[in-house]
Formats: C-alpha cells, structure tokens, sequence
C-alpha cells in the first residue's frame, strides 16, 4: 500500500464524513492512481475542484500520486491569494458572484445587505439559473442537489439549512466570506449599487421624523429606493457585525 495525505479547504469538506473535514488525513492505495480517480474514490466532485497543490506544487488531474506526497485540494472559489499558481480550472473566480433558486428570497437579500452581487426572481427556472450561472460566473445557490450536482454546473454551493440566518451564516463560514463583505452598497430590491444622494434632492420623499433626524442618503440609480441610516440600517449592521465577529 502507498499512503499520502490529502486536506481540503472550504465546501469540497462537505463531501467528506466528519472525521475527514478541514484536517489532514492519510489515504491509502495498491499500485498507481491518479488524482482524478482518487478524487471519485472520496466522492468529490471535481468540477468543483480549482486547484491541487501536491507538496506546494500545483498539479492536475492526470497526476500520478506517490508515496508520502501531501495533496491540498482548494474549490472553484477561494478566498487566499493563489496569483501564480497554475489551476486546474482555466479562468479562476474572483469577486464571487451568486444566483439564488426561486426559495432562497430571504438569503438573496442577506447576502445583498452584506454587499456581495446576487441575482434572484420567483420567476428563474433552473434552466434559466445554469445559463445565467454558466455565462457571468455566478455560483449557484441553491438546496435542490439535482441542480447543484447538474452536469452543466460547475460553480455552485448546495444550501443545507432551511432557515434563512443559518444559511447565511453556512455561507460565511464556508465560503469564507467575512474578510470580503460592504454592508449597505448594494440595493436589496434590485441588486445594483446604490450611490449617495443629497439630502435636498430627495427632501419632498421624505417623512417628517427621517427629514428632522437624518442627514446622509443613499439611493439606487436603477429602482429609485432611498437608504438612509435609520432603526433599519442599525438592525442590519448589528445582525451583519454579529456574524463576522463569530466568524472572523
Ligand atoms: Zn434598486
């Protein structure tokens, strides 16, 4: 028998039994094999595998696993800084992007308030959501496996939980998001960025208590939706400090 060891970093880990995630562990085989099959043997997907560093050397799939190599196995999306590095995949995924399936609302919004560009309407049908995923490199975020696991998807993150604050909890600590987030720049209705506007401009829109309480406003060029600094926003920034605390 050769024995290597092989750690995996990020979602790949949800493939593995418990024992096996985010630590290294030996690997055992007769013969030869390569690093696809080994792959296959543990049941990762490697359309969600981007890089393979074989002793702090990237390798590919066709690479032949030795005795007492030591394999890190990284996904499609990857927060650490890998410029240099050859990856198995060919155009690596910066600035994560996501489209949600028609039952993750709540998420879409959660993740818009935390600043990262979702995209999402009740009306997507899955093929929709895979050509949309395919042409502007966004994950895939959903709890149906049949859509994540589809052989035409290769980013995406399979949703466990039901409940929407775990859920985007999950993702910040999986996907490891927490350095990456801008609370409050993206418009939860629409998704576009939402730029400062003065006060005086949008003072005829305003309530009464807003008017005599709050002096800087945001709005969004695309859907015409105000932000300011309200009860809302302190809501949202204490919900959003309270989960990267817990996860940075
Ligand atoms: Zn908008």
């Amino acid at each position: 028998m050769n024995r290597i060891s092989f750690r995996f970093y990020e979602e790949l880990n949800n493939y593995l039994p418990d024992e096996k995630r985010k630590v290294w562990f030996e690997y055992a085989f007769p013969g030869s094999i390569s690093m696809e099959e080994a792959l296959h043997q543990l049941k990762i997907p490697v359309d969600e595998v981007d890089l393979i560093l074989v002793n702090q050397q990237s390798r590919g799939f066709e690479y032949l696993l030795q005795e007492g190599d030591r394999v890190s196995v990284y996904p499609v999306f990857e927060s650490f800084d890998i410029s240099g590095v050859s990856k198995v995949r060919e155009k690596p995924l910066r600035n994560p992007k996501f489209i949600c399936d028609v039952h993750l609302g709540r998420l879409c919004k959660y993740l818009r308030m935390l600043g990262w560009d979702t995209l999402y309407s009740n009306r997507y049908t899955p093929d929709k959501i895979i050509a949309v995923s395919g042409q502007e490199g966004r994950i895939i975020l959903s709890r149906n496996q049949l859509l994540t696991r589809h052989k035409k998807v290769t980013r995406s993150y399979w949703v466990q939980s039901s409940d929407p604050l775990e859920q985007i909890e999950d993702l910040i600590e999986n996907l490891d998001l927490s350095n990456e987030t801008q609370p409050l720049t993206r418009c939860l209705n629409c998704n576009h960025r939402i730029v400062p506007v003065t006060k005086q401009e949008i003072l005829h829109r305003l309530q009464p208590r807003t008017k005599q309480y709050f002096e800087e406003f945001f709005i969004c060029p695309v859907c015409d939706q105000i932000y300011w600094k309200g009860t809302h926003f302190e809501h949202m920034s204490d919900f959003i400090n309270q989960i990267i605390r817990k996860h940075s």
